[in-house]
């Protein structure tokens, strides 16, 4: 059988064949298996090479200083690094998010509460996006951190990151900043951008699952205590051996996301309009999410009379996502999208398409036709 068109790339993305080569050298007796944190041997230094190597290269991606940068297990422990650890030992925290950020930061805001800490949950716009004032007029003297988004995963929409930095900056409240779907996809430069916390993911940049970054900025005022306790890795913030294969398939990866950002950004672009150009003939196609402040790789369509599940049934040469979590019974619409504003009904006629490096023009032109037809034909049998 044929395998389906991949077009989950904001879910995870394959690994970028040189990164794989890159990650190969560290890990059989032949390469630098060595462990990264062993001082008393030159297997232990080149590990330990290839790991601060690793660490510029993902400082280089956003502009920041690599001792600024700490290893974690993906986004998820980023996001939970960053908002427990730098709300750990401050009474009468108070803490300002929004309602659509990815589960990481929703859930652990949510735990956070639980343990008596005040969370301000901001509502986007229909666009997606939090407006500056918003969380302006959400601040107490109490609050503590700031925590959003750069890029949503289920709608592509970009939020003004360097207008509400600047201005927490001025007044002294930490802001971080889930990155993962961003990195990669649109210039990142923390010197023009104020944040203080950025979480990375390897995973959704063509690198490895299971390593990811936090970018802590070097100043006494911004000071995360740490969730993991061991052998006091990485400053003491983050413990735990570091796994030299999966940092150096990340640093690579982020390497070449440098190297090609701009090239890539016009492919996805070009990729995007002839899909949607294939799409024209289909009517009651609704675009979702902030019409221009928007990654080109994440499309997130509702189609008018045609529920999502229905589609993807319909759909099976292609790999797409609904943003609905199938729980036993119930199929529950995407709090995402809940949270723009979307009606249930709406809310369960959204798919997700999000495309990549490896996707070509022969894909997105299979996959517009292979959609006009099924919605089509479910529209007729209405
Ligand atoms: C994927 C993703 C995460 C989680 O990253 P992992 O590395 O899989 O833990 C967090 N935030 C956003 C926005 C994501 O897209």
């Amino acid at each position: 059988m044929k395998k389906p068109v991949y077009l989950d790339y904001a879910a995870t993305t394959p690994v970028d064949p040189a990164v794989a080569d890159e990650m190969i050298k560290y890990l059989t007796p032949d390469g630098f298996f060595g462990n990264p944190a062993s001082r008393s041997h030159g297997f232990g230094w080149q590990a330990e090479a290839a790991v601060e190597s690793a660490r510029s290269q993902v400082a280089s991606l956003i502009h920041a200083d690599p001792r600024e940068i700490v290893w974690t297990s993906g986004a998820t422990e980023s996001d939970n690094l960053a908002i427990k650890g730098a709300v750990a030992g401050r009474e009468n925290a108070h803490l300002i998010t929004s309602t659509i950020e990815h589960k990481a930061v929703v859930d652990t805001c949510k735990w956070l509460e639980l343990q008596g800490v005040e969370v301000t949950w901001l509502e986007p716009g229909s666009d997606g996006r939090i407006e500056p004032d918003q969380v302006f007029s959400a601040l107490k003297p109490e609050t503590v951190l700031v925590s959003l988004m750069l890029v949503n995963n289920e709608l592509g929409c970009v939020t003004d990151i360097a207008s509400i930095g600047a201005e927490l900056r001025s007044r002294g409240v930490l802001f971080h900043v889930d990155a993962a779907q961003a990195a990669g996809k649109l210039p990142i430069d923390v010197t023009s951008m104020p944040v203080d916390l950025m979480s990375l993911s390897g995973h959704k940049v063509y690198g490895p699952k299971g390593v990811g970054a936090l970018y802590v900025r070097r100043s006494a005022d911004v000071r995360i205590a740490a969730q993991i306790h061991g052998g006091g890795h990485e400053r003491g913030m983050r413990s735990g051996t570091l796994p030299t294969h999966q940092i150096t398939g990340m640093g690579k990866a982020l390497a070449i996301a440098e190297a090609s950002l701009e090239e890539e950004i016009t492919q996805l672009e070009n990729l995007r309009a002839s899909f949607m150009a294939g799409l024209n003939e289909l009517s009651g196609v609704t675009l979702n999410g902030s019409q221009t402040h928007r990654v080109p790789g994440i499309i997130n369509l509702s189609f008018e009379g045609v529920e999502a599940e229905s589609l993807i049934l319909g759909l099976r040469s292609l790999a797409v996502s609904s943003g609905s979590a199938c729980a036993s019974a119930a199929v529950e619409p995407s709090y995402v999208l809940r949270g723009i504003g979307l009606s249930d009904e709406l809310a369960h006629r959204a798919l997700r398409f999000s495309i990549g490096r490896f996707t070509t023009p022969e894909e997105m032109a299979f996959a517009s036709a292979q959609i006009v037809d099924v919605v089509t034909r479910l529209r007729a049998v209405r």
